[in-house]
């Protein structure tokens, strides 16, 4: 493969420092050097992408990923999809993420237990397009817990994995493992939009937490948990879970304890279902004037003031709204970035890092991903536009001209423009 040089571009590199000119050269499968004085760098045989003046910066990473979730309006749309035209969906998923600029995702969870699995081999087997994946299990939940939508008369299937007890959950996870996930999820407390157990309730007991955490550390797997409910935070915190979604309803207690826990731990609020439910649910049977469009104003506040502390403390945020929902599309995830501004009050700057940089980081591969350095993994975007004068810029894509994974480019606008030079090194 020849090498790749972005000449004169404006970089933002994800490390949170203002973007400067420069030229990027990328050799294999990775970032070679970065010059900060535009046209100034070249390389024998490269082809070259004239920036003009676009923004490169390191390409987005989903931070609560549901590739396997489509349109549902309930969570039991979920399991009502047959498993062949599930297999469909999580494929086309995986494309309109890419197509987007996701180049990694980490799975939240999945909602049939091999869907993320083959999706992910098949992308690493160079065989689909898809962003860099890893892959996660069912949401393991208690019986009542969100995902458990049977009825006492009716068996019945939506995207939970439901175990009770220590032996049921080792049994589930251990399942899980078999068949390859890298991320295990598990259901602490209940969920507003779930009918037996609503947010405020911490419906998973520590021992089965601590059961959960304990053989997916035997199978070397990472363990990310929904937790609304201030005891269910501290419980995750307390068991050892990596990854804590929601947290809006932490208490004092809660916030330092996941402060305490911030260099082993990351959190994210999951912004986007909650504005959507709100804003755009109507089409949906979501109103806003309702009791459920008052609970998610709620939300939304306390997802504010909690945000803005663990922010402040240096806890490692997630963008990743739960996209795949009727009121959360897939392809709309970058619009996390604007709600962590409007409404949880981050900086763009801020909000960016958060799909970059942290998000690089939550992927699991050391510090190779997510930020536009030397020796880093070359996923990148060059975007026309400056996002962090209009994060929208990268939500859609006809603004995303280049989209780079792992120093293959998925797309190029200019391709048929690209010259291919042969210039002495000096
Ligand atoms: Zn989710």
């Amino acid at each position: 493969m020849k090498p790749i040089l972005f000449r004169g571009a404006n970089v933002w590199d994800g490390s949170g420092a203002p973007t400067f000119p420069g030229d990027v050269l990328v050799e294999g499968s990775r970032i070679k050097t970065i010059a900060r004085s535009p046209g100034g760098l070249t390389a024998d045989g490269a082809t070259i992408i004239e920036a003009h003046g676009r923004t490169l910066m390191p390409g987005l990473v989903e931070g609560h990923a549901h590739i396997s979730f489509g349109g549902a309006v309930n969570d039991s749309d979920l399991g009502n999809i047959p498993p062949e035209e599930h297999v469909l969906l999580t494929m086309r998923n995986a494309k309109t993420l890419l197509d987007h600029g996701f180049t990694s995702a980490y799975s939240a969870a999945t909602s049939k237990l091999r869907l993320d699995v083959v999706i992910r081999n098949e992308i690493n087997g160079g065989r689909l397009p898809g962003p860099r994946m890893r892959a996660a299990s069912p949401e393991i939940t208690v019986t009542g817990g969100l995902g458990d939508e049977r009825k006492a008369h009716m068996y019945y299937e939506s995207f939970g994995m439901i175990a009770d007890g220590k032996e049921e959950i080792t049994k589930a996870i251990r399942l899980c493992c078999r068949e390859g996930v890298d991320n295990i999820k598990v259901n602490i407390s209940g969920d507003d939009l779930s009918p037996a157990a609503h947010g405020g309730l911490t419906v998973m007991s520590e021992e089965e937490v601590q059961t959960a955490v304990r053989v997916a550390r035997d199978f070397g797997k990472k363990v990310n948990c929904h937790a609304r409910a201030a005891a269910a935070v501290k419980r995750a915190v307390r068991c050892g879970v990596d990854v804590i979604y929601h947290c809006e309803s932490a208490d004092e207690e809660a916030i330092d304890m996941l402060e305490s826990a911030k260099d082993r731990i990351f959190v994210g609020p999951a912004i986007g279902i909650i504005y959507g439910t709100l804003y755009e649910g109507e089409a949906f049977g979501f109103h806003r004037d309702s009791e459920l469009g008052r609970t998610m104003q709620r939300v939304i506040d306390t997802t504010a003031a909690v945000y803005t502390e663990l922010r402040k403390r240096g806890v490692r945020i997630l963008i990743g709204g739960d996209y795949g929902f009727a009121q959360t599309p897939q392809g709309d995830n970058a619009r996390d970035l604007k709600h962590f501004v409007d409404l949880l009050g981050f900086s763009p700057n801020e909000a960016l890092q958060c799909g970059t940089r942290i998000g690089g980081q939550v992927m699991g591969l050391g510090d190779e991903l997510g930020q536009i350095k030397e020796g880093y993994l070359a996923d990148l975007l060059l975007v026309d536009g400056d996002p962090l004068e209009d994060l929208d810029l990268v939500v859609h894509e006809k603004n995303l001209h280049v989209i780079m994974k792992e120093g293959s480019l998925y797309k190029d606008i200019s391709a048929a423009k690209i010259v291919e030079h042969t210039v002495a090194a000096d």
